[in-house]
């Protein structure tokens, strides 16, 4: 535990059985908001009021908004180059005022901006921000940006305040792309102002969609909630008749949502839109919708729909197993791979499999980080590890079990393991905002999410989902950090597990087993398995006959349970044994030249 994690224990805002402590708070936000863009004018005109409620016992005498997009002032700090298309002159801040009283904001600033209170914000006393700002949507477009010049994508678009919480204060963790983001739960109602004949779809309710879609479009809409089969809401000769919305000037999408950590929308005056919908909550009958937007030409795209509704569907009855949170998803054409809450910015690819992949891992994303409140920025892992753990438990359902973990360990495992360099094996638990490149995405992503499928063979999948259930529930809507997870896990199983979280989570390790020897006693093995790598992982035990079959002993990692460097196994091969040889499957192992051992008559 770093010294701040240690300190939040001690004032009891979290506790060591893993549920928050007596003294747990967190603070949060209600926003309202106001955005007017007109295509291809790619200047975003703001008004905003968020009423903050500080549950904090400390007075605060500033307070850290957040510009995310002054990521793309010239000069910004970033993990990466950026050309000029990139590149705005970021958010210009033109009224700023607390409690109705202007107050400076610093225009040279990049991701964080301080702001003086003019009095002293008090435990449990509120106060109210009101922003009037503008910027331009930048050519370039990443996880937001223009997708076209009629078409763009509005995320981390408005002034936000930063969380402030128990164990790190305020979170002025600068945004430098890789590193992602750490919000508040907070409840939003956004207006979104578009010429006629633009759709706008993201996160929210959609407020009188009578008012702003044509009669037909309105019930194929509705009809979407309620059907199985994709529904062309809007198609290529719709959108090219520009008679899909009401037809004022200017059109106001009003979207609600409550308890959520962020809002995303996309807006077009010329992309399709399908929708779906599948039950998530048995016992309720409640459904969720499953929606795309995208450029006809995406060939691809027409069949998202079905992908996502597929997504919630199995993220809801299988892994994670809890009813997807949210009315609906829509996965919108653009150049990310990113997940936003009810949002999904998503490339469009040749192979539909890999589009498939794609919308599942930014869908499974749902419960972590946005269900569960995780800070991405310091503890990436958290979230996706866990996306990680998802897409390769839906892709052995979609693609079978052989092709998935062929996948996985391809795309997953084999940067890490077959790579020496000493950022690949530094402890996932970070802090992630100390790590770039390969570090980064290795320790959050596969090493990460090996861990998490390690324990679930450890504990069996019942057990396993008792004590991922029990973190869910118990941190859902807040701030969990690693150890709330590990202790939550320790609790719930009641097992001591730390010798497993700490090989795998806090150690320098990777996975390399040996076999040292092998002694027959009639027809039974004992096998002692070295850990040179240290990770407890499993393994499967092959023994080959004589016949040219082979058998498999499966091993989960309790054999390191009492000695992490080494194991000694008994196994009870049927048939004669010509040599027996260790295979992790997708825990894949950094020196195989050590897994076998051959009988001596051979
Ligand atoms: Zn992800």
């Amino acid at each position: 535990m770093s010294r701040d994690v240690k300190h939040a224990y001690k004032n009891g805002t979290r506790a060591m059985d893993g549920k928050p402590g007596k003294n747990y708070w967190q603070n949060r936000g209600r926003y309202t908001i106001t955005i007017t863009t007109t295509p291809p004018d790619r200047t975003v005109k703001g008004t905003e009021t968020i009423t903050y409620i500080n549950n904090s016992p400390d007075t605060m005498g500033n307070c850290s908004i957040k510009l995310l997009l002054n990521i793309h002032k010239p000069g910004a700090p970033r993990e990466f180059g950026a050309n000029p298309d990139y590149l705005t002159a970021g958010v210009h801040i033109d009224e700023c005022k607390v409690d109705g009283q202007a107050v400076r904001a610093r225009s040279d600033v990049f991701t964080n901006l301080s702001i003086k209170l003019p009095k002293p914000l008090s435990p449990h006393d509120s106060i109210q921000f009101s922003f009037t700002w503008h910027y331009e949507v930048s050519l370039q477009s990443g996880r937001e940006g223009m997708i076209d010049s009629t078409t763009y994508f509005l995320a981390y678009f408005y002034p936000r305040v930063a969380v402030y919480d128990d164990y790190n204060g305020w979170d002025r963790m600068p945004f430098m792309d890789s590193h992602e983001f750490y919000s508040d739960f907070n409840d939003y109602d956004v207006t979104i102002n578009v010429p006629k004949n633009y759709i706008v779809v993201g996160t929210g309710t959609l407020q009188h969609p009578e008012n702003l879609l044509q009669p037909g479009f309105l019930k194929k809409y509705n009809e979407s909630f309620t059907s199985d089969q994709t529904i062309q809401i809007v198609t290529k000769p719709d959108w090219q008749a520009k008679n899909v919305t009401t037809q004022n000037s200017v059109n106001s999408w009003r979207f609600t949502s409550a308890n959520v950590p962020d809002v995303a929308f996309g807006i077009s005056d010329h992309f399709n839109w399908d929708g779906s919908s599948v039950v998530v909550d048995d016992a309720t009958h409640r459904r969720a919708g499953a929606f795309a937007v995208y450029n006809d030409t995406a060939v691809d795209y027409h069949r998202v729909a079905q992908y996502a509704r597929h997504s919630l569907n199995w993220l809801s009855h299988h892994w994670p197993g809890i009813p997807y949170p949210y009315e609906k998803t829509t996965v919108f054409q653009g150049y990310a791979g990113m997940e936003y809450p009810m949002m999904a910015n998503d490339e469009s690819y040749g192979d539909t499999t890999f589009s498939r992949f794609v919308a599942e891992h930014e869908i499974a994303h749902t419960y972590m980080p946005f269900y569960m409140g995780i800070n991405e920025t310091r503890y990436g892992f958290m979230d996706e590890g866990w996306a990680t753990t998802f897409e390769i438990l839906i892709g052995r359902n979609d693609l079978g079990v052989e092709e998935a973990e062929k996948v996985f360990k391809e795309f997953r495992v084999n940067g890490w393991i077959n790579d020496p360099s000493p950022g690949q094996d530094v402890p996932i638990v970070g802090p992630g905002d100390n790590m770039i490149g390969d570090a980064l995405g290795n320790n959050e992503y596969g090493k990460a999410a090996l861990g998490y499928l390690a324990m679930k063979d450890l504990l069996g999948d019942e057990l396993f989902k008792k004590c991922l259930h029990e973190y869910m529930d118990r941190w859902h809507g807040k701030h969990p950090i690693p150890w709330d997870f590990f202790f939550t896990f320790n609790d719930v199983a009641r097992k001591d597990l730390n010798w497993f979280w700490s090989n795998w989570f806090f150690n320098h390790n990777y996975i390399d087993l040996a076999i040292k020897s092998a002694t027959r006693s009639r027809n039974d093995y004992s096998i002692t398995i070295e850990n040179i790598g240290g990770m407890p992982a499993p393994v499967n035990i092959i023994a080959n006959y004589s016949d040219g079959t082979k058998e498999s002993f499966h091993q989960t990692p309790i054999i390191w349970q009492t000695n992490q460097q080494s194991a000694t196994v008994k196994v009870s091969p049927k048939k004669k044994v010509e040599s027996i040889n260790l295979d992790g499957g997708i825990f894949m192992d950094a020196d195989t030249t050590n897994n076998t051992w051959k009988e001596k008559a051979f």
